[in-house]
C-alpha cells in the first residue's frame, strides 16, 4: 500500500466520522442530533415520537 493510497483512505475515514450536525429542539430547547428524535423529549417532525420512561409509565 503506497503512502498516497493509505492517506486517501484515511481522509475518507475522517470525512465519514465527523460529528453530526446538532440542532436545538424546538419543543424543549435541548441540543440534539439533526434528523433524530430529541433525546430529551422525543420530539421530531412536529410530534412526540418517543416517550420518555416516566411518561410511558403513566
Ligand atoms: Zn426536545
Amino acid at each position: 500500500m503506497s503512502r498516497s493510497r493509505r492517506d486517501k483512505r484515511r481522509a475518507q475515514f475522517n470525512a465519514r466520522t465527523k460529528v453530526p450536525t446538532m440542532i436545538v429542539c424546538p419543543n424543549c430547547g435541548a441540543t440534539t442530533l439533526m434528523h433524530r428524535a430529541c433525546h430529551n423529549c422525543g420530539y421530531y417532525r412536529g410530534r412526540i415520537v418517543a416517550q420518555s420512561a416516566e411518561k410511558a409509565a403513566e
